[in-house]
């Protein structure tokens, strides 16, 4: 990157399903983002399907055959990011943004072929860099990637969180976003649990056992790969200026 994109301050962030549930969402994380940007932080942006969107392709696929898995049924459950993107896009093109909707594909997402539960392998970074210099928003489809056959897949449920942190160890940041509907991490489900307390920091081992506790704050893959990377990961509230965890 040149010297002046390289004092610029870039940051993954991602949007999770209830971010981007409907148009005003939508629409909301434009704004958030654009006043970010303004504050200085350039993102490179990854987003979940709307809420209920890849439930329902799930369902969809399972209407056929059940006991199907394979590259068409990735295909098919990975296509509610694909949507989600665009509109993300749209929305910060109707604000004057230039933005770029991404597909793994496309991206260079390089998983293995372990359809439903693909493990990113490699991150071809130039594409987005290119799109960087130009100042050009990124917008990534979470939670797919692309085997060596060119084949679409997934990475889990709740994979998402897994791309933003492979894609900013791949940038090599030290940090990444995950915006979301809870403000933080609590000691439990704060919409089940009222007294639930919020957790300001937490090691990386600690956010593993919650994640295998049954937690869906976070993909467990991307705790361990921002262990691995040393990629602190971020937990904030899309829509309250609150710090998180
Ligand atoms: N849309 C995918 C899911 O519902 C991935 C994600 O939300 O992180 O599992
Ligand atoms: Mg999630």
């Amino acid at each position: 990157m040149s010297e002046m994109q390289k004092n610029k301050k870039y940051v993954v962030k991602k949007f999770g399903g209830t971010s981007v549930g409907s148009i005003e969402r939508i629409e909301k994380v434009a704004e958030r983002l654009i006043r970010d940007l303004n504050n200085g932080e350039f993102p490179i942006v990854v987003s979940s399907a709307m809420s209920g969107e890849t439930n329902k392709l799930v369902a969809l696929g399972n209407q056929i055959d059940p006991n199907y898995r394979g590259p068409a049924y990735d295909m098919l459950i990975a296509s509610g990011e694909q949507v989600s993107i665009a509109l993300l896009s749209m929305a910060l093109h109707k604000r004057g943004y230039q933005a770029k909707p991404l597909l793994a594909y496309q991206l260079g997402i390089e998983t293995d072929n372990l359809y439903s539960k693909a493990r990113i392998q490699h991150i071809r970074s130039e594409v987005l860099t290119n799109l960087l210099e130009q100042n050009i928003i990124p917008v990534v489809a979470g939670f797919q990637g692309v085997d060596a056959d060119n084949n679409i897949t997934t990475l889990g449920r709740g994979g998402s969180d897994t791309t933003a942190v492979a894609l900013a160890a791949a940038l090599g940041f030290d940090a990444c976003e995950i915006y979301t509907d809870v403000p933080a991490v609590f000691s439990a489900d704060p919409r089940l649990v009222p007294k639930a307390k919020e957790i300001p920091k937490l090691s990386f081992e600690e956010m593993m056992e919650m994640a295998s506790l049954g937690s869906k704050v976070l993909h467990i893959r991307s705790v361990e790969i921002g262990a691995k990377y040393k990629v602190k990961i971020h937990v904030r509230s899309t829509f309250e200026d609150r710090t998180g965890t």
